[in-house]
Order: structure tokens, then sequence, then C-alpha cells
């Protein structure tokens, strides 16, 4: 009877694993500075979102948070949530006040002319820095919201529209369907695709994070304020950027320590300042503050 039910289950995973392959579809893509640079840890604003939609922005966060890594779209950012607000907005066509790393979220018809959501944002030194997402304050709707969101974040990821889909569950870049209302629940995505995820890797040519799972899991469960940096593979301590920011950015924080180094005879006491931005920019500045050499002879 068992090896009945392990024949069943095996033909059930044979028959089902390839019609999940077969049945998504590539979407459109947009140039790769429209995507976020590797690694990149990613603050999302939400204090503009009604609170009874804030679950499902944190779910659709955890959804891309977790086909960061490999399998997935091997890009390895990572998004934080936040409800609070920041001043970066959108003015005679041009994004104002961006910061670096930083998503601001507005429920409001977006002024470009997209009915559910939009998208703007900016790219510095060849991919984005920061995107201003509009949500349709006529989505109401749990699921629906989360179908918007989750395409909006697609586009962040240098996705554009999928032209060749022919239904909603081929890719999360699937448009909404205006004649079913802003808040149908059964038209839409509400996370990526196999087919998003291998084109958001191949059209940015993001590579897999070669830092040791271990040590991420742990960082991501060692509390509030603790973010995982990729780049250097570091668990980091971080304040709400919102509340420290450095002069003329956001998501920029410092971290700073005392630690002392031999060198020959001496040794120095130093003060270590390091600047990260999002994860990934840092500065590393070393002042020392004391010296003490032995005597030799
Ligand atoms: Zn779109």
């Amino acid at each position: 009877m068992r090896h009945l039910l392990c024949l069943v289950l095996l033909v059930q995973a044979l028959l089902a694993l390839p019609v999940t392959a077969q049945d998504c579809v590539n979407p459109n893509v947009q140039p790769p500075t429209a995507a976020w640079p590797q690694n990149a840890i990613v603050w999302v604003y939400a204090g503009n979102v009604p609170a009874s939609l804030h679950n499902s922005i944190r779910t659709v966060l955890n959804t891309w948070n977790g086909s960061a890594g490999h399998p997935g779209n091997d890009s390895g950012v990572y998004f934080e949530f936040t409800t609070n607000t920041t001043t970066m907005d959108y003015s005679g066509g041009s994004v104002v006040n961006g910061g670096a790393y930083i998503i601001q979220l507005k429920y409001q018809v977006p002024p470009t002319g997209a009915v559910f959501g939009g998208t703007v944002g900016q790219s510095y030194e060849g991919s984005r820095v920061n995107a201003l997402i509009w949500i349709n304050p006529g989505i109401t709707e749990n699921t629906a919201f989360r179908h918007t969101l989750s395409h909006e974040i697609g586009h962040t990821f240098g996705l554009d529209e999928c032209y060749s889909c022919t239904g909603a569950w081929q890719s999360v870049m699937v448009g909404g369907n205006p004649a079913g209302g802003m808040n149908d629940p059964y038209y839409g995505a509400t996370e990526p695709t196999s087919c998003d995820l291998e084109t958001i890797k191949n059209n940015k040519g993001y590579t897999y994070p070669s830092c040791d799972s271990y040590y991420y899991l742990q960082c991501k469960e060692s509390g509030a304020g603790n973010l995982w940096d990729f780049t250097r593979c570091l668990c980091v301590n971080m304040r709400d950027p919102g509340n420290a920011p450095v002069t003329g950015t956001r998501n920029c924080w410092t971290n700073t320590y005392e630690t002392q180094r031999r060198v020959g005879v001496c040794t120095y006491y130093l003060r270590i300042i390091d600047t990260y931005c999002g994860g990934v920019g840092f500065n590393h500045v070393e002042y020392v503050e004391d010296l003490i050499c032995e005597e030799i002879g």
C-alpha cells in the first residue's frame, strides 16, 4: 500500500512539474539600469498606505525577499518595511527628493496615466537607486492590492509588461484587467513566476551571493535592527534610517566601534566609522586615538 502511494505521488509529481514549468511566459524587459544593484537593502516606506493594507505589503515584500536567493532571481536584494514616510515625490515629470535605496509607496491615482499602479524612479551608476510606486486607492481588496504591488515591485527589478502573455497566471507582469474592476482577486499573480525570476536574473546579470546561508539566517533571526549585508557577508545593526539619515541621503547609516591593531612594536587604538548605504556602497574611516609602542633593547 505504501509503495502504491509512493507511485501515485511520483506520477502526480511527474505530471505536475512540466505543466508548471511550461505554463509561465517570460515578460518583456527594461534596460538593466532600471533594476536594483546586486544585494541592495531597500527600505519600503508605507506610511501613505492605510494600515489595513500593511500586512499585504509585508506579504509581498516577504515573497520577493524569499525569491532573492538561489533558486530565485539571485539578486540578494532585500526589502525592509517601515510605516514611516519620506519626502520623495514626483513633480513636473521628475522624481524629487529621491533617496538611496528606498521605495516610497503612495496610495494615489498614478499621475502617469496608468490605471492600477505606476512606478517611476532614478538610476545611478548603472542601477536603480529608488522607486516611487503609486497604487490606485480604488484598490481596497487585499489580494487585488497584492497583485498590483507585486507587479510594481517587478518593474523595480527591470521587468516590463508581459506582452506575450495570454493569462494572468503566466507572469506577475500581466497588467490588471480594467473590465474586472479594481478589486478582482482572481485576475493577477501575487508573486513572481519562475519565468519572471529567470528573466530578472538574466537581464541584470545577478549572481548567487556567496555568503554562508547559515550566518544569514542566524542574523535574520537575531532580532530587530539586524540586517544581513550580502555584499560583505556581514550582520550589521541598522537603525531606522528615517531617524538617523546621513547628511543628504537616506538609507545610509553609520556603525562606530573601537578596536586596536598591532603593527610591529606599536599598538594603535582606533576608532572606526563605517558608513553603509543600502548595504551597497560604504565608507571606512579610521581615527588613531592612541598609540603605544614598546621600547626594544
Ligand atoms: Zn506595469
